[in-house]
């Protein structure tokens, strides 16, 4: 019986092109790869995904432990604030901890005096195509950015990292920040063991150079003898994973709208939160539809596309780029059935790992 919609599915082939790509970068420029599990935290798939990989990165407590439990390689621990609460649980699990301020240094760099500590450092310059993903936009919590602040610090770290990329696609642009970066902090660099570039990198897309990307980061490292991490997220599951959701009615308003058995808010969210819309492939054809959710939200709208076959009742739409930042998102807005994720295997079946029903609905609140 084929499973019931809507589900996320995440393509194990698709996966691996990604997982080359990466394997290509870390075995060229000797960086280290640490997965963001901010991005993406299915770990149905850690199994493929975490050998092409030298660990995993967080932004909480969840996600250290997590990182620890199903994704192993090394362990690296960073939030924005830790609270007395959960740091050293946080530490427990951690091979490596990054600080995003001096302040939260202080209080707790003691506690994990047998590990690594890092940084987070925010040199003022980033390439991002929105403000609300800027870790540079002005007024920034993200990353101390007082050089002398920085300087009273060295004593007790032994890396920065630095995430200041969203979707940034281009090399150039990414090797011009990295010439910035230099200029700015070079006193410093020469004095760390290591230094995470953080995420934002997409040179899992097609037609990304990474044989040049390789050998600047390797040349960075040679040049201040330090050991590079990357932390991507997003572009380890780009283009792997679709919501495939099914239409249960069509109605018309000078458009077609087709409604389909999810809603916009509830399981891709990011299309809301950076005013985007979704994708299909082809988006060719003489029948053009407006796909829609089933929530009450006026603008619960996927986006208007072209089709090649007429939509009814029972037609299945498949939504392009559903991995990074999408399931990791989910919720239970308006009590909509929640997406099951199911993985194609390399051999074409399609394998059902986890099913929502209304107890975890009823579990979720309280
Ligand atoms: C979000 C984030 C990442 C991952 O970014 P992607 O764009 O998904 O590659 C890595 N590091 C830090 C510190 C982040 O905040």
């Amino acid at each position: 019986m084929p499973l019931a919609t809507p589900f996320y599915l995440i393509d194990e082939a698709k996966l691996d092109a990604n997982l080359q790509k990466v394997d290509r970068l870390r075995a060229l420029s000797g960086a280290k790869c640490v997965m963001a599990l901010k991005a993406f935290a299915t770990w149905s798939t850690f199994e493929q995904i975490a050998p092409h990989m030298d660990g995993s990165t967080s932004s909480s407590l969840n996600e250290v432990r997590l990182g620890r439990e199903k994704f192993g390689g090394e362990t690296h621990a960073y939030s924005v604030a830790w609270s007395d609460g959960e740091i050293d649980e946080a530490i427990s699990y951690a091979d490596k901890i990054i600080f995003n301020s001096l302040r939260q240094l202080e209080r707790f760099h003691a506690k994990a005096a047998h590990l690594p500590i890092g940084m987070r450092v925010n040199p003022g310059i980033s390439h991002s195509h929105f403000d609300l993903a800027d870790p540079a936009r002005p007024f920034s919590r993200l990353g101390e950015w007082d050089l002398k602040r920085i300087d009273s610090a060295m004593d007790r770290v032994s890396g920065f990292m630095i995430h200041c990329n969203c979707e940034n696609d281009s090399f150039p642009a990414f090797s011009a920040l990295l010439d910035q970066f230099e200029a700015k902090l070079g006193s410093y660099l020469e004095r760390l063991n290591w230094i995470s570039f953080g995420g934002g990198l997409h040179f899992t897309g097609d037609g990304y150079p990474i044989d040049l990307l390789a050998a600047r980061l390797k040349s960075f490292a040679e040049r201040y003898q330090l050991q590079v991490y990357l932390e991507p997220g997003d572009a380890v599951v780009t283009d792997t994973t679709t919501l495939e959701v099914t239409v249960l009615d069509v109605v018309e308003n000078e458009k077609s709208i087709a409604i389909v058995d999810s809603a916009v808010e509830a399981h891709m969210l990011d299309l809301l939160v950076y005013r985007e819309t979704a994708t299909v492939a082809p988006n060719a054809g003489p029948h053009r539809y407006v796909v829609a959710g089933k929530s009450c939200l006026a603008g619960d709208v996927f986006g208007e596309f072209d089709f090649p076959e007429r939509l009814d009742v029972g037609s299945r739409v498949s939504l392009l780029n559903a991995g990074g930042y999408t399931m990791v998102k989910k919720n239970w807005f308006n009590g909509v059935a929640m997406p099951s994720i199911a993985i194609r295997r390399r051999n074409g079946q399609v394998e059902l790992m986890r099913q929502f029903d209304y107890a975890d609905y009823v579990a979720s609140l309280g």
